[in-house]
């Protein structure tokens, strides 16, 4: 009896240990997953909202709420959508789904994984311009390594690239990977897809192409993409990523030239800790 009861006491008292140290475990593990968390769609709305300030002022009743009057846009169509239906229509929600790496590490993208590369047209529209013709109103000059390019004044895109030109300039020994330019503005559909480029808007600019690679260049189709590959310095990523632009080199549907001003997905790959560096 006495041995059982011991025995009882014992099994009880390690069981308590065990529980305590369970508790302890889960709190260590919630404590880590908040660190590297990846922001709820609240935070990253709040991000997009600070990345636009001169269209956007808010979020209210689930829409994005513009300065300039209009009508609120829908943030979320509560359509489910694969991945290739969301890269043709995504809404504000699914542009903003999956988190950008940054940093100056190359990293192989899993399948399917595009950061940045789903867009919401309608948003793009609201903050650049609904057509060719609005788009070119707010195009302004921006000097590239001996030629003069033409992007978007709006939203700080032209300033923005400016920087990364400046920074770039120091280091004479990228030049010849970023001219000449294959181009900025063109308003123009993402070549095989419904949507439209981000060089639509003016606010993406194409490096040398005599380094480029592209998925589709490389007889990709959908649901076929060649194996990755990139021959840009990645000191180059690295400076047009600190002034708010992503690079088509960190998509599975790889476009290695190409470069596009998305300061909100910078913000919330800042906010995330997301590096490529791991
Ligand atoms: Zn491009």
């Amino acid at each position: 009896m006495w041995k059982s009861g011991a025995g009882r006491e014992a099994t009880i008292s390690i069981s308590r240990w065990t529980e305590r140290w369970i508790a302890v475990a889960i709190a260590l593990a919630a404590v880590r997953a908040a660190g590297a968390a990846e922001p709820d769609l609240a935070t990253r709305l709040k991000l997009l909202v600070e990345a636009y300030p001169e269209s956007l002022s808010g979020v209210e009743d689930d829409r994005l709420v513009f300065r300039d009057g209009g009508p609120p846009l829908e943030i979320d169509d509560g359509k489910t959508k694969d991945h290739q239906a969301a890269l043709s229509a995504g809404d504000v929600e699914d542009s903003l789904r999956q988190v950008y790496p940054l940093g100056a590490c190359e990293t192989e993208p899993a399948v399917d994984f595009d950061p940045g590369r789903i867009r919401s047209d309608p948003l793009m529209m609201r903050l650049y311009g609904r057509s060719a013709k609005a788009v070119e109103a707010s195009l302004v000059p921006v000097e590239w390594f001996g030629a003069t390019l033409r992007v978007t004044k709006r939203q700080g895109a032209a300033a923005a690239l400016e920087k990364v030109r400046d920074d770039l300039a120091a280091k004479p020994e990228l030049r010849r990977y970023l001219a000449p330019s294959a181009g900025t503005f063109n308003w123009r559909k993402v070549a095989g897809a419904p949507n439209l480029s981000v060089h639509s808007f003016g606010a993406a600019i194409d490096l040398n192409t005599k380094f480029a690679d592209y998925w589709v260049w490389s007889g990709g189709k959908p649901g076929n993409v060649p194996g990755h590959a990139n021959r840009y310095p990645m000191a180059i990523v690295e400076i047009f990523e600190r002034y708010g632009f992503i690079w088509g080199g960190r998509w599975y549907h790889y476009d290695t030239m190409h470069f596009e001003y998305r300061p909100e997905i910078v913000a919330i790959a800042r906010a995330a800790g997301a590096s490529a560096c791991r």
